[in-house]
């Protein structure tokens, strides 16, 4: 994963300045053919290339309306794809509007791939696998697992988006759907060699290392792991455990 960050501080969303705790991830698709990151994601960074059009979303309304994401996966200028972070994860994101029992705006963060022409084989493998790694560091980050992924055409059915078709209108033609993006999320997390645990109040290294690697004595594996200087948590950090 090729992951960078260029919040976009001027789009109203930002401004609004809420905040969510993320209960899933919303993959949505740009439903038109421009797969330039700096469509979207501006100003130039020396990367993304020169918006001519200067209309990215790093503006109060880009295009009179009001949309903004926590990502967006694409190219860059030299072709190559990356993904962007545009809003601080936990930030409120503006991307599906509302459905009959609520909105995905209040529990998901949102990520958004900019499509091609659909066609394009070795576009959509590319983008596909950014944006399961992007899912993977996610879930790590959050506490989620692939069930907690969905697209926004899900997103409709289970009552918390507006009636769109991503990615659904894309996958499909290359061979993936939403249950084998989840399958694929699941595969990479199997294969990485540590998990994720999330700090309890009155944890300690020794305890942590005691309950989910069997021995207390063990803790210096989780502060290597984790480059930690000290051995002070906090209620709530992430922590990476080695599985063996
Ligand atoms: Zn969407």
């Amino acid at each position: 994963m090729n992951l960078r960050r260029l919040i976009l501080t001027n789009n109203a969303c930002y401004k609004a300045g809420r905040t969510i705790t993320p209960r899933g991830i919303m993959l949505h698709s740009t439903g038109a053919n421009n797969p330039w990151l700096r469509r979207y994601v501006g100003p130039d960074d020396g990367l993304l290339g020169v918006n001519r059009h200067n209309n990215h979303w790093n503006q109060e309304r880009p295009g009179g309306r009001s949309v903004c994401v926590h990502a967006f996966i694409g190219r860059l200028a030299d072709g190559s794809i990356a993904t962007y972070q545009t809003l601080p994860w936990n930030h409120r994101g503006w991307h599906c509007g509302r459905g009959v029992r609520g909105s995905g705006n209040d529990t998901h963060i949102s990520v958004e791939i900019c499509e091609d022409n659909l066609a394009g084989a070795v576009y959509f493998r590319r983008v596909y696998n950014e944006a399961v790694e992007l899912c993977v560091y996610l879930c790590g980050q959050f506490g989620l697992t692939e069930v907690d992924i969905i697209s926004h055409s899900e997103g409709h059915r289970l009552g918390i988006a507006s009636n769109h078709a991503d990615v659904m209108h894309w996958f499909p033609r290359h061979g993936k759907s939403m249950d084998s993006f989840r399958a694929d999320v699941r595969k990479v997390v199997a294969e990485s060699d540590y998990e994720i645990y999330t700090v309890a109040k009155g944890d300690s290294l020794w305890k942590i290392a005691a309950a989910r690697l069997g021995s207390g004595a063990r803790h210096p594996e989780i502060s290597e792991l984790n480059a930690l200087s000290s051995g002070t948590l906090v209620a709530g950090q992430k922590l990476k455990i080695p599985k063996k």
